[in-house]
């Protein structure tokens, strides 16, 4: 088997945007374009375009898959583009951490009406976190206010003074009928009721006429290309010493120094169009060829060897042992479950056994699917750079690595947030309760950051996840896609226990009077750990004063009791125990006893450690106008906000809080009445801090339910 699309020829890239920026159009767009014509001038009417959508429409399934793999011809030459599905919500943070993770490039696509919204801001800086080279598409040029220098300013003022305009509009709003393409000095004009037709003229003082542009429009024009000449100069040195020696950069140079910079992050090349009104996305697919990443621009993945823990690196070479990593699971009605990875060393031929080194077990690989716009490919083969899924997978979960056995790899971890909200849920019949069980396994197979427990004591489900809206989305996808009839609780706040000092204690399980007894007697230590290191468990017994088959039944009661909770029934974290001392008896001890004086001897420890429970806090970033300034910051505080700063940003007034989840349940509506409806905000995940006593007392006394 060989490749048919060379490696450098591949683009792994993802779309992302503010809700209602236009992604799913900019999406659409783009596989229209791709899939049924290479070349918009092969498209003449309207009606195969309007026919397309409709299939689509229908068929709804491919714009939201989790990777779509398309073609485009650029010089001659055909590329190969995965795009990979980024989420556009910030309740799924983890989600668009995990795409971002896996894709080389970015579009980023902004309303050329709003600009910069708070949370294309939020997804600009994980972007930046995981140094996702990036271009940006100001889409919506066609709309009332549409402003493109405004929406550039905004970017820049806002995201990173990097970025740079490739391109001008010719025309704004209901006079938006084309694009300048700044480095080839051409006037690009959409005609058509769709846009389709595409011409491409030339522009200088004696054409413009033919360009049907201004001499304004020229004029401006060769000032922004001067502009960003100059910035794609002062960051190459060849060019540089070029210019010093007073000779003019080719158009060609300036592409491969916009490309080696944008891939640098030191520039941002900006395009424009409207995806709605077909233009400009021709030029887009252009440009994400031209100046975002082959798999081999980007440095080598680095992971650690799952046996000698040391950390190692794998190449973007077919030739390196093979290395994949896992970031998407979906359940499909035709094939089942769908296991997405992008391939990031080596080869994999469909009917091999891959190891999966973050679990060490195998897997056979019996099918593999590429997915196009229309159809889903079975191919024989992927090779490195490439998307693509498997099916029938059973141990393999988002963010595990498969790799080649011999030499195996584990691929930097995702490491996802812990959720912070509760909801129970009660099955309505006994069949609710079966499907019940399957639907919830599977959504947690899709989603990792979703967990799922049953109350030992009233034997209710319960669900969390990361935020209000992420278990709203389970909760009716349960209801709607299978069908399971149930009762939602209202959230709750995922409180935890832990404690401040260290503490001992001793449990006792002694039972003998007549027959067989029971015998079980331990000395714990327990000490606080810092926050997120979890639970750690020690056995210092020695001299055999514990027989050795029972130590382990110490620590399962210990991990029993912390699930429970000591203080108000929250799981217990943070904690080291330390099984020191203790007695048996040769006839009556046996691993219940133990099983039992270990959570005896826990609980007990932990009343005399000074427990306290953790709540979770949230980085709140609120945006309104001045006036309501006032108002906002008070109503933070009394929702025991930590105001950490506060700036503007053009009219706006910006606050960066920090805020408890548990004050937080219905701000969304809070805010809109306190700012006649002009206000924004974000929230996401910051950290578990102590309770203050009074809410603590509170929360025990199950006022806070
Ligand atoms: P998403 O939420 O980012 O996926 O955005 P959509 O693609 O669903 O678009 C949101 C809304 O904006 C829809 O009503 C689209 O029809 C509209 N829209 C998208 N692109 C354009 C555009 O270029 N011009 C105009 N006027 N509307 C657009």
């Amino acid at each position: 088997m060989f490749r048919k699309y060379p490696i450098e020829k591949t683009r792994d890239i993802g779309i992302i945007a503010h809700i209602d920026a236009g992604k799913t159009t900019v999406s659409e767009r783009i596989l229209f374009y791709t899939g049924v014509s290479h070349k918009i001038g092969e498209v003449h009417d309207g009606e195969a375009i309007m026919d397309w959508m409709e299939q689509e429409k229908e068929r709804g399934i491919t714009i939201t898959s989790a990777t779509t793999t398309c073609f485009w011809t650029l010089a001659g030459n055909e590329y190969r583009i995965n795009i990979i599905d980024t989420p556009g919500h910030i309740d799924f943070t983890v989600e668009v951490q995990r795409s971002l993770r896996v894709l080389d490039g970015a579009v980023v696509v902004f309303d050329g009406v709003a600009g910069v919204e708070p949370q294309s801001e939020t997804v600009w800086h994980q972007a930046d976190k995981f140094k996702v080279p990036r271009i940006c598409f100001i889409n919506k040029m066609d709309r009332i206010g549409a402003c493109f220098e405004k929406s550039l300013a905004s970017i820049q003022e806002k995201l990173s003074s990097n970025a740079v305009a490739v391109q001008l509009p010719i025309g704004q709003e209901a006079e938006f009928e084309g694009v300048i393409d700044l480095l080839e000095m051409k006037a690009n004009r959409f005609e058509g009721d769709f846009g389709q037709n595409m011409k491409i003229i030339p522009i200088d003082e004696d054409y413009l006429e033919g360009a049907g542009i201004s001499k304004e429009l020229l004029e401006k024009a060769k000032q922004s290309r001067e502009k960003l000449v100059e910035k794609i100069i002062a960051e190459d040195q060849d060019l540089l010493e070029k210019h010093l020696d007073g000779q003019k950069p080719s158009v060609n140079e300036l592409k491969n120094g916009l490309r080696k910079a944008c891939l640098a992050y030191k520039l941002i090349p900006i395009f424009c169009g409207s995806a709605l009104k077909n233009k400009g996305i021709h030029l887009l697919l252009d440009g994400i060829i031209e100046y975002l990443p082959s798999p081999i621009d980007m440095p080598a993945i680095k992971g650690f060897d799952p046996k000698k823990g040391l950390e190692i690196e794998r190449k973007a070479d077919d030739k390196q042992a093979f290395s994949a990593l896992i970031f998407k699971i979906a359940s499909d009605p035709y094939v089942g479950t769908l296991t997405y990875f992008r391939v990031y060393s080596g080869c994999l031929a469909k009917g091999s056994y891959v190891l999966n080194s973050t679990t060490g077990n195998k897997e056979r690989i019996g099918r593999i699917l590429r997915m196009h716009a229309a159809e889903r490919e079975d191919v024989e083969q992927v090779f490195t750079g490439d998307i693509a899924a498997t099916v029938g997978l059973k141990a393999s979960s988002t963010g595990h690595t498969l790799c080649d056995e011999k030499e195996p790899i584990v691929l930097e971890k995702i490491v996802f947030p812990e959720p912070v909200i509760a909801i129970r849920i009660e099955p309505k019949t006994k069949q609710d309760q079966e499907k019940m069980g399957t639907a919830l396994k599977r959504l947690m197979d899709e989603d990792p950051t979703f967990r799922v427990k049953s109350d030992l004591e009233t034997g209710e489900t319960i669900i969390s996840g990361m935020g209000e809206l992420h278990l709203e989305i389970i909760t009716d996808r349960m209801k709607r896609e299978f069908k399971v009839g149930a009762n939602v609780g209202r959230p709750q706040v995922a409180y935890k226990e832990t404690i401040k000092i260290e503490s001992k204690a001793e449990g006792k399980y002694i039972k003998q009077s007549g027959g067989r007894g029971q015998y079980g007697h331990v000395l714990l230590r327990i000490e606080p750990k810092a926050r997120g290191e979890g639970y750690e468990f020690i056995d210092e017994i020695k001299g055999g004063d514990i027989p050795k088959e029972f130590i382990p039944a110490v620590n399962k009661g210990i991990k029993e009791a912390m699930d429970k909770g000591i203080l108000a029934g929250y799981p217990v974290v943070d904690i080291s125990a330390t099984l020191y001392d203790g007695s048996f008896h040769e006839v009556d001890s046996s691993e219940i006893a133990f099983k039992i004086a270990g959570s005896i001897a826990f609980q007990e420890a932990v009343k005399k450690a000074e427990p306290i429970i953790l709540e979770p806090m949230m980085k709140l970033e609120v945006v309104m106008p001045d006036v309501f300034f006032g108002d906002v910051i008070g109503d933070l505080s009394a929702r025991r906000g930590k105001i950490e700063e506060t700036f503007d940003r053009l009219q706006m007034k910006v606050i960066n809080a920090k805020v408890p989840l548990a004050e937080m349940f219905g701000y969304a509506t809070n805010l809109r009445s306190l700012t006649e409806g002009r206000g924004i905000f974000t929230m996401e995940f910051n950290s578990y801090e102590e309770a203050p006593a009074n809410i603590i007392q509170e929360i025990i006394e199950g006022k806070r339910r």
